[in-house]
């Protein structure tokens, strides 16, 4: 994507968060589904969300075949020392880098601090994620857009955290 797609930053004074619309309930997951977190569709009910998929944004299908990341992690995928692979054994890291970037591209033009990802997800998870053996297996790691985001300052956080943002904490 190139960066004339996306305007320059937008300035504005209410803070907006970067949001997986699965946890919104759009069925953007590869299966089809998605993963409605309700705290978060209230957060976007107060115009405080902008959701964004980076596997579909990339380019990729709903559904699509799983994917994961073939034993490092998001990081390693930017550095080119690994890659995202189907279950059928298709490289999709071009689609996975090329919504990564849209997706920094984005908050970068609102002025995004936090984002809010589907946990483990091989794009958007933010501390742990599956380890390419497709086997429901999760090791320490990010997905592809969540190292993106983090190394450019930009903090990550899963559905399973969001009692640490405070405008979202029930405790
Ligand atoms: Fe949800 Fe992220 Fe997967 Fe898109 S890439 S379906 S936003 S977890």
């Amino acid at each position: 994507m190139n960066k004339s797609n996306f305007d320059k930053e937008v300035p504005r004074e209410d803070e907006l968060y970067l949001v997986s619309p699965c946890l919104l309930g759009i069925p953007t997951r590869w299966d089809g589904g998605q993963c409605l977190a309700e705290r978060l569709v209230k957060l976007a009910a107060r115009g405080k969300v902008i959701p964004f998929c980076p596997e579909a944004a990339g380019g990729l299908s709903i559904p699509r075949p799983e994917a994961e990341i073939m034993g490092g992690d998001g990081h390693d995928v930017l550095d080119g020392k690994d890659r995202v692979v189907s279950i059928e054994d298709v490289d999709v890291t071009p689609e996975y880098l090329r919504g990564a970037q849209m997706g920094l591209e984005l908050a970068g033009k609102y002025g995004v601090k936090v984002a809010i990802l589907k946990a483990y997800s091989p794009a958007c998870g933010s501390r742990k994620i599956y380890d390419g053996t497709f086997t429901e297996t999760l090791k320490p790691g990010q997905g592809v857009m969540a190292a993106l985001l983090t190394r450019n300052g930009i903090t990550v956080y899963s559905e399973n955290e969001l009692d640490q943002i405070s405008e979202l904490s029930e405790g």
